[in-house]
């Protein structure tokens, strides 16, 4: 279960979010930067790990063998290397910086994330999920891939947009409630007004390099919270730096959060686990060279929904 009492802030605040290390299988080390302590969601946006920048030249680099997700879609974003997507509806993608890998798990879907076999030397992005609304969860799963999202530059900003709309952009990935993810480079010596919707809730994340958001110095690998209520945020970076933009609506549904799995109840999660570990439901990633992740064992007690703010 997530952890976080924090409450959706109404008003514009600022709450650093450090993260914590966690180890993905074998060979690659995130920080997990939601659900964290205090704060579990912005938005529908419920889960973020940052990965890198890694020098894997002489490594396997990202070995992530086919897993389950169920009511959520993930979101590939690649700032260097590559990162290749297997899944079981037979979508096989290479993912490359600046692209959009967008799954929509919906009722069941699985896959596996890899660096090729050869691969660049650097390896850097973020693999974050979305939750999807109650009406949406059981939809058909899907895997949309944009080779170009749309992108805007605006007084040493580039902007290129993951999902939603920023700056007039409108990006192609399907969405199922409102929300934005955007991919923001400052070039050295920006100072920059971003317009944003006031009725979300915000957050930044300092991918590289020194920012300085809404007059605060972000820590390159942190998240800055900024709450809702803000019509424009102050961005501000004397080095250059690359940040990742997250908000949406708050998420006012109660979900379960456990493993890959995206739920409203535990016997959800258990009757998923079950499917998975028994073969059923989610299908089969073909061209995998290993075996699946096994589901760790259910926790002891049991899994109860909590709201985004509670
Ligand atoms: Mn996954």
């Amino acid at each position: 279960m997530c952890g976080g009492r924090t409450a959706v802030a109404a008003r514009p605040v600022q709450q650093v979010i450090a993260g914590r290390e966690v180890w993905l299988g074998e060979s690659t080390r995130v920080r997990r930067l939601l659900p964290t302590l205090g704060r579990r969601m912005v938005g529908a946006w419920c889960f973020i790990d940052h990965y890198g920048p890694d020098d894997i030249a002489a490594e396997p680099g990202m070995q992530v063998p086919p897993h389950p997700h169920i009511g959520l879609q993930t979101v590939s974003w690649l700032l260097d290397g590559e990162v290749l997507h297997r899944d079981s509806l037979g979508n096989e993608q290479l993912i490359r910086p600046g692209e959009l890998g967008l799954m929509t798990a919906g009722r069941a879907i699985a896959h596996a994330e890899q660096s090729p076999v050869r691969h660049p030397a650097l390896l850097h992005g973020a693999q974050m999920w979305v939750a999807l609304p109650d009406a949406a969860r059981g939809v058909a799963p899907a895997w949309q891939h944009h080779p170009d999202p749309p992108a805007f530059t605006d007084a040493g900003l580039a902007a290129t947009v993951i999902l939603g709309e920023l700056g007039g952009a409108v990006s192609p990935g399907r969405t199922y409630s409102p929300l934005v993810g955007a991919d923001l480079t400052l070039a050295p010596g920006t100072r920059s007004q971003l317009p944003l919707e006031a009725d979300f809730e915000h957050a930044v994340l300092v991918a590289s390099g020194f920012a300085e958001v809404d007059g605060t110095v972000v820590e390159p690998g942190a998240l800055l919270y900024l709450g809702c209520g803000r019509r424009d945020l102050r961005l501000a970076s004397e080095p250059g730096a690359r940040l990742l933009l997250l908000g949406g609506e708050p998420f006012a549904e109660q979900i379960v959060m456990w493993w890959n799995f995206v739920a409203r109840t535990g016997e959800e999660i258990a009757a998923a686990r079950t499917d998975w570990m028994h073969g059923n439901r989610f299908g089969t990633v073909r061209d995998y060279a290993g075996e699946p992740l096994v589901a760790p064992p259910l926790p002891a007690t049991p899994l109860k929904p909590r709201r985004a703010d509670g």
